[in-house]
């Protein structure tokens, strides 16, 4: 029984908190806090509604260090859930130590002026947590999280050697609108738009945004045309996996989403750098976010679809073997058990399953975890018990691209 402080009242903070909610013999206490009190009230309600479990809310700007170190003193959780944004990141971790909590989060530390998609910042924290005896678990959503997750298992159980790795992720799903983001647009437009990057023999190997296209036949969704990009669990797979020679991500895109992409970069509306406008600064990529539909509101609208898994291909008993990992999940039945589409929901249930294993000890350690530094099996027990079920599948060949 432990008492959990949750930072973050956008898509992804409030699947979690429902799911916590779901789990009160686990999460005792559940704080939620972000920046506009009035989101954390209406998923306080909704939990509420559909749970019965009251939730405490509570208003935060996180980029405030010692107003976060206040907020912690005051809750006293055992562990904060960093779900606002990756701008957030190394407050919250300061806070942490300062207060004695626990960290978990989904995204790795962004400056806001630069996309980088690197760990190093947080790695960095590694000596202070381990000095604190607090426990820093980095990227427990879905990519990054489960996907370094099922890597893990298939090393462990499936698997004696890995070669390649290929992560694939397919959003079948469809929200009616010309353009929209399924998670907060900032981030989604920098991932998408920065070179692709994969690792092969050793090196970073970089391309142009979106230049390099296969199409793949997802099971449920059928054939999709997926790009090669750079996505941040790369880098800790890498780290943690040097065995494995090559190792990609990969996301599929519709042809009217990369079609208004491209105006939009072409006119400098995916800009992070500030521009003067009538006497003040301001960030394009910020202006556009607040034209963009909020993730949270696509809930109700979106059907079809997610699908992500990976495939890793090496040997097992000295005989080469491909195995292919994924989980399907459905945006209307995320909906209607949490009010949120798919994209939060496979975000939000792996948050709080990495909650979870830390407040009853099954994960522990004193210092900075990846998700490849933990143990698979309670992770992949709970994701077919909290609503995220994986299959495994042999593939009878390596991908031929
Ligand atoms: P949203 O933009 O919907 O929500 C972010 C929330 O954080 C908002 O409620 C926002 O408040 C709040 N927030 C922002 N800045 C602050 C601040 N300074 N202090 C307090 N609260 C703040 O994003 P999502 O829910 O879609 O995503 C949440 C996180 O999950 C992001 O870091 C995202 O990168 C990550 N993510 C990870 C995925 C994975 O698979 N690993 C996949 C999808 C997302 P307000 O509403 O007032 O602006």
């Amino acid at each position: 029984m432990s008492s959990v402080l949750v930072i973050g009242a956008g898509g992804v903070g409030s699947v979690a908190v429902h799911k916590m909610a779901q789990l009160s013999g686990v999460f005792s206490h559940i704080t939620l806090a972000s920046r506009t009190l009035a989101k954390c009230d209406a998923i306080a309600a909704s939990v509420k509604a559909r749970t019965g479990v009251t939730i405490t809310t509570a208003t935060l700007d996180a980029d405030d260090v010692a107003a976060t170190t206040a907020l912690i003193r005051s809750v006293k959780p055992k562990l904060v859930v960093n779900l606002a944004l990756p701008y957030q990141d190394l407050a919250i971790m300061d806070a942490c130590l300062a207060a004695g909590a626990h960290y978990m989060d989904t995204a790795n530390y962004e400056p806001r002026d630069e996309a980088k998609f690197e760990y190093a910042w947080q790695w960095a924290y590694q000596d202070r947590f381990k000095a604190a005896g607090l426990m820093a678990v980095l990227g427990s959503g879905f990519d990054p999280g489960v996907t370094s997750v099922f890597t893990t298992y298939a090393r462990k159980h499936l698997l004696d050697r890995i070669d390649t790795l290929d992560i694939l992720d397919c959003n079948g799903g469809d929200h009616g609108h010309p353009f929209a983001t399924n998670f907060n647009p900032e981030i989604n437009i920098r991932e998408v738009t920065a070179p692709s990057r994969h690792w092969e023999n050793g090196q970073w190997i970089e391309g142009l945004a979106l230049s390099f296209k296969q199409v793949f036949d997802f099971d449920r969704i059928g054939p999709r045309d997926m790009y090669l990009m750079y996505h941040e669990e790369l880098e800790s797979l890498a780290k943690f996996y040097p065995e494995i020679n090559r190792i990609r991500f990969w996301m599929t895109f519709g042809a009217a989403y990369l079609k208004h992409l491209e105006v939009l970069q072409n006119v400098g509306m995916t800009r992070i750098d500030p521009v003067m406008f009538q006497g003040r600064e301001i960030i394009p990529i910020e202006f556009l976010k607040a034209l963009l539909p909020e993730p949270a509101s696509l809930g109700p609208v979106t059907h079809g679809k997610t699908n992500i898994g990976v495939i890793a291909t090496g040997q097992k008993d000295g005989k080469p073997k491909t195995v292919y990992i994924l989980n399907i999940c459905d945006h209307q039945e995320a909906y209607a058990e949490t009010g949120n589409q798919a994209v939060s929901y496979t975000t939000g249930v792996p948050a709080m399953i990495g909650a979870a294993l830390m407040l009853t000890g099954q994960w522990s350690g004193a210092g900075v975890f990846n998700m490849e530094q933990l143990d698979p099996d309670p992770f992949m027990a709970m994701l077919n018990t909290h609503g995220l079920p994986w299959s495994v599948k042999d593939l009878p060949a390596p991908l031929d691209f």
